[in-house]
């Protein structure tokens, strides 16, 4: 990774960085779906011959004695899968929390003041050949990086001007900053730790135990229905013809790569918060950065740009599946209002989806599989550029919240599919921004976010 040399250069980086977690999340779901693979195996060959075995009688209490015997064979050869993909994962996590802590002390560093420079780089204090290997990413190019000042946290539009006469202090030396966190840290986030609604062990629990139902809720239904045997594992399998993805396996699948995907982000921005929290004396608090685009849910936009103290109590990312956001240290020398960030021009998800339904009418956009819409997406993208000979992502400032995105950039066409159709008719009524957004902490409600809120759960 080539070490940012500019404001600009970091940004990028941090959303690399964010993209590879991603695909690293991927990753993670691959491997335990590797090793169901080896397992499903395992559970077809058992299931067959248990059900040829069977002398089921419909609601009796032998026939339902018989189901739960099945269920608990089951149960037993997914746990058996689930166990060994999840020691795997474990070992994965802590050096994923030692990673993300590095990369998050690289981020204090340069919102510090402290700037990468390419190379070696000998600092005054070192002289030994050694020491200025080990220095070679440091330099003070900014004699000012100072311990902050705790008092003077607030929203990144509101500081502008002035913002290192608050503070002047002791010097912070970068090697006094850890590049670990405590092992106390470590333990609590992969046992207490919660993502999203569940810990590390609560997801596992119950992706498996889930699974495992969904399998004896199919074979549960064949048998009632009379089905034969081949039928029930067709169904359990999924069948050639729809190249597996119609069984109950298949989404078993799917719910393993969702959980996969969620702890592994889950983990990485648990490690940079603690990181941040375990050094408040200079992270003086946390700020929610989010993208500028269509994708970003509601949810996530109430959150944008929203910054707590360091040890205040918030919400750590992600909040719901494929959660892009991220968590940035705030210091008072880093003043996300003097960079840019990017903000798409147009809601190309929705672009895609027009583009696909106008060129295959009766067909589906949701049907489609995530890698058949991304493809959609840069097409839409690539479209834009082609049709207005101008970027599809414009630079903004970088403390540009969604809100002023909302109300500023976006145009009409991408308000609409930001809110979708109900709310947008609300909208052009007259109902602001953050009347469609959940604010945090969750305040009394008042009657038109509750109608807002309402339209919302009738549209599900
Ligand atoms: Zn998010």
């Amino acid at each position: 990774m080539a070490k940012p040399q500019s404001a600009a250069d970091l940004r990028k980086q941090i959303a690399e960085h964010q993209a590879n977690l991603v695909r690293l999340g991927e990753a993670w779901g691959q491997q335990v779906v590797d090793a169901l693979d080896d397992a499903d195996r395992a559970t077809i060959a058992r299931l067959k011959s248990m059900l040829d075995d069977l002398s089921y009688r419909r609601n009796t209490a032998e026939g339902a004695e018989q189901l739960e015997a099945i269920r608990k064979k089951l149960e037993q050869i997914r746990l058996k899968a689930y166990r060994k993909a999840e020691r795997k994962l474990r070992e994965e996590a802590s050096g994923l929390m030692a990673n993300e802590v590095k990369w998050a002390r690289r981020i204090l560093l340069a919102f510090l003041g402290y700037r990468f420079l390419r190379g070696k780089t000998a600092t005054p204090r070192s002289t030994s050949t050694d020491d200025a290997e080990l220095a070679d990413t440091w330099i003070t190019e900014y004699a000012t990086a100072r311990i902050p000042d705790a008092s003077s946290i607030s929203a990144p539009a509101s500081r502008k001007s002035g913002k290192s006469s608050s503070f002047d202090a002791e010097t912070i030396f970068p090697e006094k900053i850890p590049d670990a966190i405590s092992a106390a840290e470590q333990k609590r986030i992969v046992r207490n730790a919660v993502i999203q609604d569940k810990s590390w062990a609560g997801w596992w629990t119950h992706t498996a135990d889930a699974d495992v139902q969904r399998i004896a809720e199919t074979v549960n239904q064949g048998i009632n229905e009379g089905w034969s045997i081949d039928q029930i594992t067709a169904r359990v399998m999924g069948t050639r013809a729809g190249e597996f993805a119609d069984g109950t396996l298949s989404t078993n699948r799917a719910r393993v790569r969702n959980m996969a995907r969620t702890i592994c982000s889950g983990i990485a921005n648990e490690a940079k918060d603690a990181f941040y929290r375990e050094n408040s004396d200079v992270c003086i608090g946390v700020e929610w950065l989010d993208t500028l685009d269509g994708r970003t849910c509601r949810h996530c936009a109430s959150l944008s740009r929203k910054r707590w103290k360091t040890d205040e109590p918030h919400p750590v990312p992600p909040v719901h599946p494929n959660c892009r956001c991220v968590l940035l240290p705030v210091t008072p020398v880093s003043d996300s209002a003097d960079e840019q960030r990017p903000a798409a021009k147009a809601d190309f998800m929705a672009e895609a989806r027009r583009a696909y339904e106008k060129k295959h009418p009766g067909k589906k956009w949701e049907e489609l599989a995530e890698s058949t819409r991304k493809k959609y997406y840069y097409d839409a993208i690539h479209d834009y550029e082609k049709r207005t000979g101008g970027p599809a992502f414009e630079l903004v400032s970088g403390g540009m919240s969604f809100k002023e995105y909302f109300e500023t950039v976006m145009t009409e066409q991408q308000r609409k599919d930001w809110l979708g159709p109900e709310r947008y008719k609300l909208y052009r009524k007259g109902l602001k921004f953050d009347d469609f957004i959940s604010p945090w902490p969750l305040p009394g409600m008042t009657v038109k976010q509750l109608k807002a809120l309402d339209l919302e759960s009738f549209e599900k």
